[in-house]
């Protein structure tokens, strides 16, 4: 199939789904949205997902003996079993809800790092890790004594698997890799690295902020021990994430925050924990935002995740030929057919911030700034990139209309 062609997606349905496209923006021109990685659109079923719980049963969860309490619990609790599936897990108890993937690094970090580093201990991080997990293991790091290492990136924006072999020993405690990077776009052998991290004992943390809302996922066959992603960023709302953890590492963790909903029994004295997941879920949880967290799964799975990767890799492949056609033009990462939908890239003699903001004059929505990754940013000896980032209800049209607003915006600083 050529890179040009598009999979079975049927994108105009998918479109009149999502009311936020048929916006207009700047002045009477058509939104054109490629801000994806930074967040997604919520569909109709979503937002009346959210709607009727409020509507119809919105209520506490685990705490009522009354009918709305009791829909409210077996809906979230459902929730979790529909999200652990989604990436291979087995139910609930292997699932946890943040608020958001930063969080779930925070809690991973804390409730294991704090307990179990130690002076000598080493964390393997990579190069283009995202600041959710790079700052937070310095953190850890810091309080502990342990060290963190950082995986290199080859010139072309791929993980260095042979630095990695030698950097990952037995003094490593834990491997913290981001499955398919936000800024280069590289999808990381996540598969391999748990293999290697695991012939040493080690523990593998994935960031698949970036993976799950474009990919199918299975943590089985990458034997990850926590995999961790936002629900923003795959059609549903803010404020919730999910922690995936094998059964045994989540029943033996620490919790990370305290109080009601966590505990099993309290004395004046001490308490005991619930059960994984309930034990990482102190407080009121994110109900409303589960519930339709589910309903978003829902709604990915009937389009279908090969689909999606594929519609995804097309206009990627597109969009990268279109970019680098010019040679003014710098694409960071892989190639356009060996990469995922965050194309990050610079025009010459045009700052980031002023493209996006001449962009946005043509209603193209795109990021500009250091993606949360400024360590990968120095390595790539640029201070900021502009990023345009495709989903499942883009278009090539869209595509041309980014590249003819790049094209305005070179000829306005030529
Ligand atoms: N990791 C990656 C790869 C991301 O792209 C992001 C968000 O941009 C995050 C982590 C953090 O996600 P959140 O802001 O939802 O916690």
């Amino acid at each position: 199939m050529e890179a040009s062609e598009q999979a079975s997606l049927d994108v105009d349905a998918i479109r009149a789904d999502f009311p936020i496209l048929e916006r207009e923006v700047a002045d009477g021109r058509d939104l054109v949205y490629l801000d994806n990685a930074a967040t997604s659109q919520t569909p109709d079923q979503v937002v009346d997902a959210i709607a009727d719980y409020y509507r119809r049963y919105n209520s506490n969860v685990h705490r009522g003996l009354h009918e709305l309490s009791q829909e409210a619990s077996v809906a979230y609790e459902n929730a979790h079993d529909k999200l652990a599936e989604f990436v291979g897990g087995e139910d609930r108890e292997e699932m946890v809800f943040t608020k958001n993937t930063t969080e779930a690094e925070n809690l991973v970090a804390f409730a294991w790092g704090l307990n179990e580093l130690g002076p000598g201990d080493e964390v393997v991080l990579t190069q283009m890790e995202h600041h959710a997990s790079l700052v937070t293991w310095q953190q850890v790091a810091e309080k502990t004594g342990a060290e963190v290492k950082y995986i290199p990136i080859t010139d072309d924006g791929y993980l260095d698997m042979d630095a990695a072999e030698e950097m990952i020993t037995d003094d490593t405690e834990m491997v913290n890799v981001v499955h398919v990077s936000n800024t280069l776009g590289t999808v990381n052998p996540v598969g391999d690295l748990a293999d290697i991290a695991h012939d040493h004992d080690a523990y593998i943390f994935v960031d698949g902020a970036q993976a799950a809302p474009t990919r199918p996922v299975d943590v089985q066959d990458i034997d990850a021990d926590f995999y961790a992603f936002s629900g923003h960023k795959m059609l549903g709302p803010t404020g919730i994430g999910c922690l995936y953890g094998k059964r045994h590492l989540l029943a033996d963790l620490e919790p990370f925050l305290y109080g009601g909903e966590m505990i099993e029994r309290v004395s004046y004295e001490d308490a005991t924990w619930n059960d994984p997941p309930w034990k990482f879920e102190a407080g009121t949880p994110v109900i409303a935002q589960g519930i339709a967290l589910a309903e978003a799964v829902d709604y990915l799975e009937d389009v279908g995740m090969e689909n999606i990767q594929a519609h995804e890799e097309a206009l990627t492949e597109y969009a990268y030929d279109e970019l680098t056609a010019h040679d003014d033009v710098d694409v960071y990462g892989p190639p356009g057919d060996d990469r995922g939908a965050a194309v990050s890239f610079n025009v010459d003699g045009v700052h980031a911030h002023d493209l996006s903001s001449i962009l946005n004059d043509y209603g193209v929505a795109i990021r500009a700034g250091d993606h949360c990754t400024q360590p990968l940013h120095d390595t790539l000896g640029v201070p900021a990139s502009a990023r345009a980032s495709f989903y499942l209800y883009n278009t090539r049209e869209e595509v041309d209309a980014l590249v003819d607003a790049v094209d305005e915006a070179r000829q306005l600083f030529s």
